[in-house]
């Protein structure tokens, strides 16, 4: 065993025998919250519901809500606590006043554990105490992200508010240890960062280190002059490349250039926690001035792994606890060895990584008031007096403020605390050996592959699955490709480039493509910008009536020859179409920033779902495509497969303007049809690089024909047309319906009757009930209201909240409305471009005229820029249900909010509409999730998220009713409408033998011949 190790024990020991000394518990609290915790250890479910029930309880009011989500969540759980629960709810109806407050009280006694005081007058208590066991402090204001500016506003007034009151009451105290007051200041105040600013955008760093500067100039001013220490605390790491950044630029800054009393958190846990540490290092040596570097795991550990898994990112932490221990200690080295410029301060309760650095520090032979330990508020007690006993420099980090913002503090120390991997239960509460729990990590991470078999046994798991049977989870079948991650530099620099490169070749003229030949044509249509109407993106060559027939031979010959291309090929053609569209990724998603005003993450969003659909239906039609046994029965084999219908015509809507035509070809082609794109004229370069794009994956001619040209001509034409067999559609309830109306005439010589396959828009409404997280419910409602300036077709416009919580609702999503960013989308920060066209910028703004004269206008934003087509975030109250606001399509970010007294009649509300896309619910009771669940009418229901942002394969997407004819993009029937289906029967008994067995699939049915259908 190496001296470092030894000595790392040795120390490690001693603190343990000094936590013995004065033994604890967990959780210093008995009775009520200690069973709880005790319970949520043992049981996993009941964990859950805990949590969520603590989680709401801090927004219910009256004390039968409290009994009521009691009851709720704890329904169906059966342990130790059950007869506790039922108790209480049996008493809570006959005296629901009472029980609710005594529950209240003991999950308030719970926070208290964690939050040191309720506002700067009552932490003065702990600190005090605090000084007398001769432990310092940092102090926190709860109250994490924030929806508004005005939020932001008072967030950063509080924190001049608590430090001028820190500085005041602990005038006179002197640092704990007697020598260190020129490292460590004694008021030391932590800043959430994301607190001070609503509109933190990973693309746009720049506008968030702009705005934040100017929030934080006063206070860090302030503090200098009162002589104390600023930590910017480390959040989610959508933040952390921001935060970093914020912190080296401020402190560069000439008046605070020589400021030493300023740290920052660096979080193990992230794989590239050690990269951003030496940079800071080396920032710190150019600057000239000491700083500091609190150093811990992260709390963010479950939050980081869900959030990459779902945008198909590479897990930003590591995954085996002992590699963030051992980083922990790599980093601890770094710190220590390059104590010159950077003071550290290691905020761990492990007791490992604390004697580690002791160990470490004495190695090096730095003193002990050199650095110092710091640990959270209501945790490992035992362990903050034995340090203090050792001669260490602790810090207890004291979170204040009430319940509310408080919860999900409470929520991640709670997980903290009962998490199977943490140190403090392992120690406290299932008395691990202190050999075991003083073991090297680095050795640890070697020996157990514990979080990597976690990972490879699940994807391994998912090959095999891959597309093998039909009972394979849609989604499952294939991987859906990942978003681009704009926090990384790199990808903005990409974006930027991009955007250079498509705004130097714009204005270009685009030909038609038919039968695989570029057709030029003189009459053209100009597809403009509408951030910048006298900007043309491009000069789309406009097809008339002779080239849609053009087009029909085209596609009726090439038909032959597709239609008898193995599904295989078909299926591998567009998985080249996605590489493509992959690697031409940034110059696509800066196309639509232009043509059509989406934002970069809104344009990219586009491109992923684009070849989501290539690779999604790819992987259905291998699955569909093979000829499959329809029963088991002896001396007969009936396999039932299926033919293409035909010649498809796609019509395709701007609003997702690559992924929507994207979707409807690629089910097409690959189904066996051939195709005619008809893009929108508002979109139509997008169309034209769909189709180069296509060419280039090698498209067979004819197959796809690209048709630009007016929707009244030749979409008229085309859809009426005998030849064509399917009519793919997207767009406007009213084209819509005259082309089902059209489609259902059987005329002259045609032989197929046509599938029309019909999505329209929608008039969703997003519910908030009384106990809703408003945090979640109001930034989810913006996006889901004003996101692509409310041109989704499943964007919400109406807003139904119940009469209880109202007011809050209604002033939150003002002033988080206030606070959007609006213009240019070249610009990554803006959030609201500009809407499609003039004509759209008109029909918008008649209905504001009209909304003005039915109910309230409640917000407009002003100072929108005067070129372009920008209409600012619009939002209505008092809206009557039945206004026309609130009954027709605006396809604009207008939001009519309705008030309605209870859950029933939200229902009702919601429910009363020609439409069914989409539907939002925000709760936080299961028996209203539940109910939500059930009667919304609606292709797609969300629960507790946004109502916008399908994803391929996880949410197939469309409504019905005046929405749509009821098929779901993205889903597993979806190609089913492409095709006719067939059966093929044969006897296979000769003289009373027949084969034993049957195969469940056969190969295809391929005529060798070449033979024709048609
Ligand atoms: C004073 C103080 C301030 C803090 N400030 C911040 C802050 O600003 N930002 C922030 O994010 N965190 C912060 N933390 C850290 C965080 O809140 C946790 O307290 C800390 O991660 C727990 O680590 P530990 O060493 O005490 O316990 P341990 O039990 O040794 O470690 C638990 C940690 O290990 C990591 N982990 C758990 N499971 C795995 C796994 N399977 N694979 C890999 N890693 C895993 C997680 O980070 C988890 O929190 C702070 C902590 C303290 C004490």
């Amino acid at each position: 065993m190496n001296s470092l190790q030894s000595d790392v024990e040795r120390r490690g020991e001693q603190i343990f025998e000094l936590v013995d000394q004065h033994p604890e518990s967990l959780f210093s609290k008995a009775g009520f919250y200690q069973r709880m915790m005790a319970l949520s250890m043992r049981d996993e479910h009941f964990k859950v519901q805990m949590f969520r029930f603590v989680d709401v309880l801090a927004s219910l009011k009256r004390g039968n809500e409290i009994v009521r989500h009691l009851d709720e969540y704890f329904e169906d759980t059966s342990n130790g606590f059950t007869p506790l629960i039922r108790t209480g709810v049996q008493l809570a109806k006959v005296a629901p006043w009472i029980s609710g407050q005594v529950l209240r009280w003991n999950v308030s006694g719970m926070a208290r554990q964690f939050i040191a005081g309720k506002n700067s007058r009552d932490v003065m208590k702990t600190l005090r105490k605090r000084r007398e066991q001769g432990i310092g402090f940092t102090v926190d204001l709860l109250g994490e992200a924030v929806v508004s500016e005005q939020e932001a506003t008072e967030y950063a007034a509080r924190c001049m508010e608590l430090l001028e009151h820190l500085a005041a009451q602990t005038e006179g105290w002197r640092d704990p240890l007697g020598n260190g007051e020129q490292l460590f200041p004694v008021v030391n105040l932590s800043i959430k960062i994301s607190a001070l600013y609503s509109q933190m955008n990973p693309a746009d760093p720049h506008d968030a280190i702009a705005h934040l500067g100017g929030k934080l100039r006063p206070i860090l001013r302030r503090a200098r002059e009162l002589g104390a220490f600023i930590n910017f605390d480390m959040e989610s790491y959508a933040h952390k490349n921001a935060t970093l950044e914020l912190f080296r630029t401020l402190f560069s800054e000439p008046e605070f250039l020589d400021w030493p009393h300023v740290g920052i958190v660096i979080q193990a846990y992230l794989r590239d926690s050690e990269e951003d540490l030496w940079k800071l290092i080396d920032w710190g040596r150019t600057r000239g001035t000491r700083f500091a570097v609190r150093l811990v795991k992260g709390a963010y550990w479950d939050y980081e792994k869900i959030k990459a898994r779902q945008n198909g990112w590479p897990v930003p932490v590591y995954l085996q606890k002992p590699e963030s221990d051992a980083n922990f200690e790599a980093l601890s080295r770094i710190l220590l060895e390059n104590e010159s410029i950077v003071t550290a301060a290691f905020g761990s309760h492990n007791v490992r990584s604390i004697a580690h650095a002791q160990a470490l520090a004495e190695d090096l032979g730095i003193d002990r008031s050199r650095f110092e330990f710091q640990l959270l508020y209501g945790m490992a007690g035992p362990v903050k007096r034995a340090l203090v006993e050792m001669g260490y420099r602790v810090r207890e980090y004291c979170p204040v403020g009430e319940l509310l913002p408080g919860m999900s503090y409470l929520v991640r120390r709670l997980l903290e605390n009962t998490s199977n991997e943490g140190f403090l239960r392992a120690k406290f509460s299932e008395n691990v050996s202190a050999t075991q729990l003083l073991r090297n990590p680095v050795e640890l991470v070697d020996q157990s592959t514990n979080g990597a078999r976690d990972l490879t046994a699940r994807s391994q798991d998912r090959h095999v699955r891959n597309g093998a049977t039909l009972e394979t989870p849609p989604g499952d079948t294939y991987e859906n490709a990942p978003l681009v991650n704009f926090v990384h530099e790199e990808a903005r620099e990409r974006m930027l480039v991009a955007l250079h490169e498509v705004r130097s070749g714009l204005g270009k003229k685009y030909p038609l493509v038919i039968g695989g030949k570029k057709i030029w044509m003189d009459k053209t249509i100009a597809s403009i910008n509408p951030s910048s109407p006298d900007q043309v993106v491009g000069h789309l060559c406009e097809a008339g009536i002779p080239e849609a027939e053009r087009a029909i031979s085209a596609a009726k010959h090439a038909f032959e020859a597709w239609s008898h291309t193995s599904v295989e090929n078909r299926a591998r053609l567009l998985e080249r179409v996605a590489s493509i569209m992959d690697r031409r990724r940034f110059e696509l998603s800066a196309l639509e920033v232009f043509e059509v005003g989406k934002q970069w993450a809104e344009a990219d969003g586009d491109i992923r779902e684009a070849m989501d659909f290539c690779l999604f239906y790819a992987r259905q039609m291998r699955l569909r495509g093979r000829p499959r046994l329809t029963q088991h029965v002896p001396g007969e084999e009936s396999y039932q497969h299926y033919w293409p219908r035909g010649i498809a015509l796609v019509i395709a809507p701007w609003n997702f303007p690559i992924a929507i035509m994207c979707g409807m070809v690629s089910a097409a082609l690959v189904t066996g049809n051939t195709v005619i794109m008809k893009p929108a004229e508002q979109s139509a370069v997008c169309g034209a690089m769909l189709m180069e794009i296509f060419e280039e994956a090698g498209i067979p001619p004819g197959v796809l024909n690209f048709l630009p040209g007016k929707g009244s001509i030749i979409g008229a034409h085309l859809v009426d047309h005998k030849d064509v067999d399917v009519i793919a559609f997207t767009g406007s309830r009213e084209v819509g319906l005259r082309i089902w109306e059209s489609a259902g005439k059987t005329r002259e010589g045609q032989r197929e009757l046509k599938r029309v396959v019909c999505e329209m828009g929608g008039k969703n409404a997003v519910i908030i009930d009384s106990d809703a997280d408003l945090d979640e419910a109001i930034v989810d409602t913006i996006y889901s209201a004003f996101g692509y300036q409310g041109q989704k077709c499943s964007a919400c416009s109406r807003l139904i909240v119940l009469e209880e919580n109202y007011g809050r609702v209604i002033e939150r999503l003002l002033s988080a409305a206030a606070s959007l960013r609006i213009g240019n989308p070249e610009d990554p920060g803006v959030t609201i471009g500009p809407v499609i066209d003039e004509a759209a910028y008109n029909r918008i703004r008649e209905f504001i005229e009209i909304g003005k004269g039915e109910s309230t206008l409640a917000y407009q934003k002003g100072n929108i820029p005067e070129k372009g087509y920008f209409i600012p975030p619009t939002i209505f109250t008092r809206v009557n249900p039945n206004a026309r606001i609130a009954c027709e399509e605006i396809f604009g970010p207008v939001l009519s909010v309705i008030k309605v007294a209870d859950l029933d009649e939200a229902i009702a509300v919601a429910n009363n509409t020609d439409y069914a896309l989409t539907s939002g619910f925000f709760s936080r009771s299961p028996a209203n999730i539940e109910r939500a669940k059930a009667e919304l009418i609606a292709g797609n229901v969300y629960i507790n998220r946004s109502c916008t942002g399908a994803v391929v394969g996880r949410h197939p997407f469309g409504g019905f009713k005046m929405s749509g004819g009821g098929t779901k993009a993205g889903g597993e029937d979806y190609l089913l409408n492409f095709m006719v289906p067939r059966v093929v029967t044969e006897n296979i008994m000769r003289h009373g033998f027949a084969p034993e067995s049957t195969p469940l699939y056969r190969d295809e049915f391929l005529p060798l011949n070449g033979k024709r259908r048609r």
